[in-house]
């Protein structure tokens, strides 16, 4: 009976985890023109390879870690959004696990669209090392502990807050601050970006001047251990 209860909380949390996932995934928008290029076990499209190698180059951890890069038309609520493939949380081990960050392929802005690799390059290298630091995150993560992890993402303010200043803390911890700060100040002060979409930056992840004083700390501990 206890199995069965655990079974089925689990099933609950995993349909919560995917619900909200699938409902705006259904849809494949990969087109079958675009190029990839394959770079320790990594997929990644051609025309932001260079920014994401660079990116990757922070995080020696993640060399081995199977990770495809795919565009999509939108990503409700997000520029990208790094996942693991829900068959990887239960058929591979949490060693083996393979994720996807899925990238908007044009940003929708007033005067049109905006391909994503014409974001300014240093905050486009924090943009994707944002979401390295949340698959840095999930390797500490169990698939049962993922799988509560997505519900409780989806359910409370203060899970995404955690979420996302951790994923922030590993690539400011990487020494990616000065990317993590332009690409903070390239959404914040851009007026193409919706006012929702500012208030959640500005509501849900570290801030500029915590991003500053983070850095700072680092700093210092790197100059004390010299
Ligand atoms: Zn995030």
């Amino acid at each position: 009976m206890k199995y069965l209860v655990s079974l089925l909380f689990l099933f609950g949390s995993f349909y919560m985890f995917i619900s909200p996932l699938t409902s705006f995934s259904q849809t494949d928008d990969s087109n079958v023109d675009d190029e990839f290029i394959e770079y320790q076990n990594k997929s990644i499209p051609v025309e932001i390879a260079e920014a994401t190698i660079e990116a990757l180059s922070y995080f020696p951890e993640l060399e081995d870690v199977s990770i495809d890069f795919v565009y999509r038309e939108k990503i409700k609520g997000a520029v990208m959004q790094a996942q693991p493939y829900l068959f990887s949380l239960f058929v591979n081990g949490k060693n083996s696990r393979r994720y996807k960050i899925k990238v908007t392929r044009q940003l929708e802005f007033a005067e049109g669209y905006y391909p994503i690799e014409q974001v300014p390059y240093d905050a486009l290298v924090g943009w994707i090392g944002h979401e390295l630091g949340h698959v840095m995150d999930y390797l500490n993560r169990s698939s049962a502990n993922m799988m509560h992890f997505g519900a409780r993402y989806f359910l409370s303010n203060k899970r995404v807050i955690e979420a996302e200043l951790t994923a922030d803390g590993y690539a400011i911890g990487c020494g990616m601050g000065h990317h993590i700060l332009a690409n903070k100040n390239y959404i914040l002060n851009n007026e193409n970006f919706e006012d929702d979409y500012k208030d959640k930056i500005k509501n849900l992840y570290m801030s500029p001047d915590q991003i500053l004083t983070l850095q700072k700390v680092l700093d210092d501990k790197v100059e004390r251990q010299n």
